[in-house]
């Protein structure tokens, strides 16, 4: 669903995890998803930048698909929670 309660928030950005060590994939999450965050959810320890990293934002879900692919990363999907 589209919209919902996020009111006063920024409009929907996308943002792309990139992780090469467990699977070697990118991941496409909203701005607003719980791994997300805008770019500060998961791994915002030092871990950051070994396992993987954030790419973003993106103002459309395309733009940010079309940069997952560029990374040449074996898996490009999307967050099952978010997108
Ligand atoms: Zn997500």
């Amino acid at each position: 669903m589209f919209g919902g309660d996020n009111r006063g928030m920024t409009s929907s950005s996308f943002w792309i995890y990139e992780n090469w060590r467990a699977e070697d994939k990118a991941v496409i999450h909203r701005g607003e998803c719980p791994f997300c965050k805008d770019g500060t959810g998961i791994h915002k320890d030092k871990d950051e930048g070994r396992n993987g990293q954030w790419h973003g934002p993106f103002a459309t879900h395309g733009q940010a698909q079309q940069h997952a692919r560029s990374l040449n990363r074996r898996i490009v999907k999307e967050c099952k929670k978010c997108c």
